[in-house]
């Protein structure tokens, strides 16, 4: 039996640690720093040094990292021990202010999209206090900010903290319109995280999952999620067993892991926290992913976080369930029971609507991956455009200020379910859409369009940013206007009727979506070099440098970062896929050709009378199939070959997009056609009945 409250955030350096380990003064001064973003002074740096080293090296720990999250999205960590010799043969355990706050790693080998060609190679990382330091196997780990000799972003923590600051300042401002004097407002996520199961032993035959975490090849199993019995579905042991594992691991961590399910596909599981502030969440996020990692392997199983592992069956992506809240506790998405009279909502929900509309393309960008292109806008999840869905109930109420037309909240519905026995309870207001990509829901917005493997800091530092702005400029409006409350009810109604177009209630998978939406104007950016071209467009420099997210340099370094990690992708995959062909498909096809071959001779050899024509008939079939095969490699190695001469980003994206991508899919779709008339005994590779179906 697990001692939950006994376990939870046992591996953390949390408040109630700190208030029982820290002098009461440097404690006070500590959350000065953490819940109003004062500065922190170096003599308290010293003491909290001291005191997170006795704890960590009480609970076993050797060494102390700062922790990272550089901009391959993934964490980074080089861990230092806490020894120091004293002169004497002998070691002590020492830990100061100055190694608390900074660190010196050598920036040279993470990316930097230019800007240490132009910048020295030194990099600092700098303490976060705002996310807790934790421990992991024996090391202490400390969230730090990852910056340029010069100070520019390297990471992803950076531009978040910043948006988060701009928001909080924007936020306030904009509560002070209605008589709020309040400190800080935290914007807060709770992230859904869905992921793929495999067996270890299947897992380790495919170069495909080993190299690129997706299969490039493979013909559909029989069964997919067409009998929707795996959503939901009840767990198989060993997944449950996992899952308990995982739990622990993360509830060690302090991280509130709440949910746990089947999702559509078979294979395919969700787990989401309760919901935190941005920093602390996108934190919690990453070590999500490297837990269900580690805990899978230790079940004999492998964790797949790619966006699209299987053809055929739902992709994996992330819910990004995003709102703001003061310090004193207030939702400040929350519309209460009667929004029509909410005006401090009606304006906020205003901005909202005025952002998504116009920073669709950032918000598309920054959920924009080679992994999660194979989910955009390809008849799942959501589209590649963005849009909004309000429900019913809100929407009616945008419709009436719009119109002028009174309305009158309709209040909450007893459910009747028609039998006794069953308890009654009231329906919500507004049903749920599962297609939209930024739906409102009840208190929250989910933006749906974030990829599985993910950091969830791109996508938040767009929202907080775009709502700062907003905000801001909303608040520059009313602040001088004679009667602030006249001017406020204008403002609601002129953006509700400007930005209309951003609402969309309807199905987003259907055909007609698209032909609609670009009627309206919508942007439809269906792959990552498409989006990314926008990425410094001068709307977009001009939102980022205005709100100190981001310099010039940062935003032209980040798009050329993300061009060529998608080209970068698409050339390992490529690569991938010819060295399975090559080495393997084509030989065991060829095989499996020949024993056909020598079956068919045998047989006439014994009669003339007994039938070759279903062994004559496949020979036909799969040799025709290996011409057309090994043209299709000979197409792909020459099309490599010309992609890795391309120079400039963008060109180079697009070109791995638009043909090598493409050439990949050929190739594929040769092999998965031969695959379902070769002998299992022949295939080189597990199927995806097994790797489907095989936990
Ligand atoms: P569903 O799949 O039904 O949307 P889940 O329970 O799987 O819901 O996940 C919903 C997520 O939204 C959880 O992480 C939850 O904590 C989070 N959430 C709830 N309220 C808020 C809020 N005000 N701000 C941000 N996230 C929230
Ligand atoms: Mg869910």
């Amino acid at each position: 039996m697990v001692n939950v409250p006994e376990i939870f955030g046992s591996m953390v350096f949390n408040d109630a640690t700190m208030k029982e380990r820290l002098p009461k003064a440097t404690y006070k001064a500590l959350k000065k720093t953490i819940d109003l973003g004062e500065p922190l002074d170096i003599s308290v740096a010293n003491v909290v040094a001291n005191a997170m080293k006795d704890w960590a090296v009480e609970k076993g720990c050797t060494h102390y990292t700062h922790w990272f999250q550089p901009m391959t999205g993934v964490t980074a960590e080089k861990h230092d021990s806490f020894i120091d010799p004293v002169g004497d043969g002998t070691a002590i355990m020492e830990f100061g202010g100055k190694e608390l706050v900074k660190g010196e790693p050598d920036a040279s080998s993470f990316p930097s999209g230019g800007i240490r060609a132009t910048f020295e190679a030194r990099g600092y990382t700098a303490w976060d206090p705002t996310s807790p330091a934790f421990i992991r196997d024996t090391t202490l780990y400390i969230p730090t900010a990852f910056c340029s000799y010069t100070g520019e972003a390297l990471d992803k923590k950076t531009p978040l903290l910043r948006s988060m600051e701009v928001l909080s300042n924007a936020a306030c401002r904009t509560l002070k319109l209605f008589g709020k004097d309040v400190k800080k407002v935290t914007s807060t996520v709770g992230p859904e995280q869905e992921y793929f199961l495999v067996d270890k032993e299947y897992f380790d035959q495919r170069k495909d999952l080993i190299f690129t975490g997706r299969t490039l090849f493979g013909a559909a199993a029989p069964k997919g999620q067409e009998l929707d019995d795996h959503y939901f579905g009840a767990l198989k042991t060993r997944v449950k067993d996992f899952m308990a594992d995982l739990d622990v691991e993360l509830w060690k961590l302090g991280i509130t892991s709440k949910t746990r399910h089947n999702e559509v596909a078979p294979a395919q599981h969700e787990v989401a926290p309760i919901f935190g502030t941005t920093n602390i969440a996108t934190d919690h996020n990453q070590l999500v992913m490297e837990t269900l990692k580690k805990t899978a392997e230790k079940h004999g199983m492998v964790c797949l976080l790619h966006e699209k592992p299987f053809a055929g069956v739902n992709g994996s992506g992330k819910h990004n369930n995003w709102s703001m809240c003061t310090n004193d506790g207030e939702n400040l998405i929350s519309p209460g029971k009667n929004p029509i009279n909410n005006t401090q909502f009606l304006f906020i929900l205003a901005a909202i609507m005025k952002g998504v509309d116009e920073y669709a393309d950032l918000l598309r960008i920054s959920v924009a991956s080679a992994g999660n292109d194979h989910r955009l806008g390809a008849n799942e999840a959501p589209p590649a455009i963005v849009s909004m869905f309000l429900g019913d109930e809100l929407e009616a109420v945008v419709k009436s200020i719009v119109e002028d037309k009174d309305y009158a909240t309709p209040g909450k519905v007893p459910m009747h379910l028609g039998v006794d026995v069953l308890p009654e309870f009231k329906k919500d207001t507004t049903d749920r859409n599962r297609t939209s990509p930024f739906a409102f829901t009840g208190n929250r917005f989910e933006f749906r369009m974030l990829g599985s493997a993910v950091n969830i800091a791109c996508p938040n530092i767009m929202i907080n940013t775009i709502m700062a702005e907003e905000l801001n400029q909303f608040c520059d409006e009313i602040e001088k206007a004679d009667n602030k409350d006249k001017a406020i009810k204008e403002l609601i109604k002129k953006t509700f009727t400007d930005h209309q177009r951003i609402i969309f209630n309807g199905d987003g998978y259907s055909d007609e979506w698209p032909v609609e939406a670009e009627k309206r104007g919508l942007p439809n950016y269906r792959s990552l070099p498409e989006a990314l071209a926008h990425f410094d467009d001068q709307k977009n420099i001009d939102l980022f440098v205005k709100n100190n997210v981001h310099d010039e340099v940062e935003i032209k370094a980040r798009k050329v970062i993300t061009l060529e990690e998608y080209a970068k992708t698409i050339n390992i995959e490529a690569l991938t896929m010819l060295e399975m062909a090559k080495q393997d498909i084509l030989p065991a096809v060829s095989s499996y050709v020949k024993e056909l071959t020598d079956t068919a001779l045998a047989k006439k050899a014994l009669s003339d009378a007994i039938p070759t024509s279903v062994e004559e008939d496949l020979v036909t079939t799969l040799s025709n199939d290996l011409v057309s095969f090994v043209e299709k490699i000979d197409t792909l190695s020459e099309d490599v070959v010309k992609g890795n001469d391309i120079e400039d980003a963008q060109e180079k994206a697009n070109y791995y997009h638009d043909v090598v991508f493409a050439a990949m899919n050929e190739l594929r779709a040769v092999s998965d056609e031969m695959e379902t008339i070769t002998s299992s005994d022949y295939w080189p590779y597990p199927t995806y009945d097994e790797l489907l179906f095989g936990v």
